[in-house]
């Protein structure tokens, strides 16, 4: 579709998948990440089929890493249509051992032993990392009174889940922060939402889901029961909502949603 897409978090699962979309729509794709071996990777398969795509290391909690990318984004692809915050995750630092307080176990992280330095690191990577490259990304949107911005969000922003107490806040406060953006940028021509994944198997999440051996942790037995579609999604099923959110003929009126892609988790109760 000719436009110039920047996406954070794109050597990740999810990201490459929505990247390789956009690139397949005939896109110019700006990937970001601070992984450089995953990013060059990922860059190196789009540009082997044929798409417009280039990779650029920053940092979503560095915002002269981010400055330095659009200058090079600008250069290389000219002006930014849409931008995806996509990088994002949670870490074993900031996760508690036990789902309740009754459950406690000597030597094992629990609520009152977390580490404020792992729920920093994961509070900002979610939070910061969106605002920091809006604030960036967002600037010239602004000015040309044109723009899309997507952002991810979670199931654990409707309701928490047990073990990840800052994840949990931290995407709260990304779905509360796209409504606050989609006010501030109605008038200004920026149309800002989220969508909510719900339970994808990724680097991010996957020692929380399966045990080492490769079966299946109690926590994901819980997560697929409380899914009515009774799987995890694919990748691939989060993509016709980021085209419609990314497409001003169809979804034009649309800004300040976040939209559940889960199975049905957000609609069960669990009873
Ligand atoms: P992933 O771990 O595969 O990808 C995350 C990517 O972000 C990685 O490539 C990583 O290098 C990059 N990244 C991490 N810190 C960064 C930083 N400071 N600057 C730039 N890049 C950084 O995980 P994913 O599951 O594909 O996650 C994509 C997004 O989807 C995240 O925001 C995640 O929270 C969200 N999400 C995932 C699920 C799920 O079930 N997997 C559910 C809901 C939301």
């Amino acid at each position: 579709m000719n436009r110039t897409v920047v996406i954070t978090g794109a050597a990740g699962v999810l990201c490459g998948v929505i990247a390789r979309d956009y690139a397949e729509s005939g896109d110019r794709v700006a990937l970001l990440d601070v992984n450089k071996n995953a990013l060059d990777d990922a860059v190196a398969k789009l540009v082997a089929d044929g798409f417009t795509a280039k990779g650029y290391v920053a940092d979503v909690l560095d915002k002269g890493s981010l400055m330095v990318a659009r200058e090079n984004i600008i250069k290389d692809f000219g002006e930014i249509d849409i931008l995806v915050n996509g990088a994002g995750g949670n870490s074993p630092k900031a996760t508690t051992f036990n789902e309740y307080d009754k459950e406690r176990v000597a030597g094992k992280p629990d609520f009152f032993t977390l580490d404020k330095a792992g729920v920093d690191f994961v509070f900002n990577l979610n939070f910061m990392g969106t605002f920091l490259t809006t604030q960036v990304f967002a600037e010239g949107m602004a000015e040309r009174k044109d723009g899309i911005i997507i952002n991810i969000s979670s199931m654990n922003a409707f309701t928490p889940l047990t073990k990840i107490p800052a994840y949990s806040a931290a995407k709260a406060s990304v779905s509360n922060f796209t409504k606050w953006l989609a006010t501030y940028f109605a008038e200004s021509g920026i149309r800002v939402n989220a969508i909510a994944p719900g339970f994808f198997v990724t680097n991010q999440n996957k020692t929380l889901l399966f045990n080492e051996d490769g079966t299946p942790t109690a926590r994901t037995n819980k997560i697929l029961r409380n899914t009515p579609m009774n799987r995890f999604g694919r990748p691939e099923e989060l993509l016709g909502t980021v085209r419609w959110l990314s497409d001003n003929a169809a979804s034009g009126f649309v800004t300040g949603v976040v939209v559940p892609i889960d199975g049905g988790f957000a609609a069960y109760s669990g009873v």
